[in-house]
């Protein structure tokens, strides 16, 4: 007969949650990745790098909840194409980092910005629009 053997697993090792402490939370200031300008935490937006197929594949972490290494990004298009064009989210995450989707969403983020956050989330791998959006004002 076996005696009771009761183990504790530590089975929450890979949930990190910080329970954090934010000396310098008064002024979360951000370095944009794009313009390298410093800028307030709430005027810049977080980019992660998250796993996907096989490749690191940076995302815009709207909710700022993702965990990870992030990068900050003003929304802006002009630091995107900055960032973009030095490599700064590879540099930013440590390695190469596919910013096709990025790209992508970025264009959608803008987009929400703009018209305020009562339109529904569009899901990330819709590459089809339902119908085209006739007001564009690109340009
Ligand atoms: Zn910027």
């Amino acid at each position: 007969m076996k005696g009771t053997a009761v183990e504790s697993r530590p089975d929450d090792v890979g949930s990190r949650r910080g329970s954090g402490h934010h000396p310098a939370d008064a002024h979360p200031v951000r370095t944009c990745v794009g313009c390298r300008r410093r800028d307030r935490q709430s005027h810049v937006m977080r980019v992660v790098a998250r796993p996907m197929d096989g490749q690191i594949v940076a995302v815009i972490d709207e909710r700022r909840r993702l965990s990870g290494r992030g990068a900050w990004l003003h929304p802006d298009p002009a630091c995107m194409d900055t960032a973009i064009k030095r490599r700064a989210f590879s540099r930013a995450f440590r390695g190469p980092v596919d910013t096709a989707q990025l790209a992508v969403d970025f264009q959608a983020y803008l987009g929400r910005l703009n018209r305020g956050p009562d339109s529904p989330p569009s899901s990330l791998k819709a590459g089809q629009h339902p119908h085209g959006n006739p007001m564009r004002t690109q340009r």
